[in-house]
């Protein structure tokens, strides 16, 4: 099948992923918001590394572990350095790593979760022609839970319903690519 308009885009969070657990603070599951900084502790060789979380009712502060009791010489100096001065870019990179999140069973909060479609590549033909065929291919190395017609409501802004009816007539396929690439590899 041949299509008029053939669009690729990715989809990536704009902020550290909120986690959803349970508070020891205000006892209530709560919404938890990065403070993008990381606390460390040395006992002897031994590090530990956080990531502070705080809740979003309570302020209370939650330590999500990234290191455990790890030997500081496995520890690259470079991304020892990062820790301490709490770089944004590590912050991003483990605040949403989903093996870590994973690993200390905090949920993420995707409601409340921002996110953006970077356009990869375009090639968008006569759109107000009729019958015209959209393809959309959508990168989803994050697993954000999106709906097809959300997607594509976005990215040819036109309401959800008009995008469910041309889904529905086979007008516009949309693509969802899940795996997760994103570790370390940007494709
Ligand atoms: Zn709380």
């Amino acid at each position: 099948m041949s299509y008029d308009n053939v669009m690729e885009y990715k989809l990536v969070p704009t902020e550290i992923f909120p986690i959803l657990r349970g508070c020891s603070g205000c006892g209530g599951m709560q919404v938890h918001t990065c403070k993008k900084n990381f606390r460390i502790n040395a006992n002897g060789n031994r590090l530990d590394v956080w990531l502070i979380y705080g809740c979003a009712k309570c302020g209370h502060t939650y330590n999500l572990p990234i290191y455990e009791r790890i030997d500081k010489n496995r520890l690259p100096a470079a991304e020892y350095r990062k820790f301490l001065e709490n770089d944004a870019a590590a912050v991003f990179r483990y605040g949403t790593d989903k093996t870590i999140l994973r690993k200390s069973r905090v949920r993420i909060a995707w409601e409340q979760t921002d996110y953006e479609l970077v356009r990869q590549a375009e090639n968008r033909g006569d759109m107000a022609a009729e019958e015209t065929k959209t393809f959309i291919k959508l990168k989803n190395p994050f697993g954000f839970p999106v709906r097809e017609d959300k997607i594509a409501s976005e990215i040819l802004s036109v309401s959800r319903g008009k995008a469910k009816e041309l889904l529905k007539k086979e007008l516009l396929v949309v693509s969802i690519v899940k795996e997760d690439t994103f570790n370390g590899r940007d494709t």
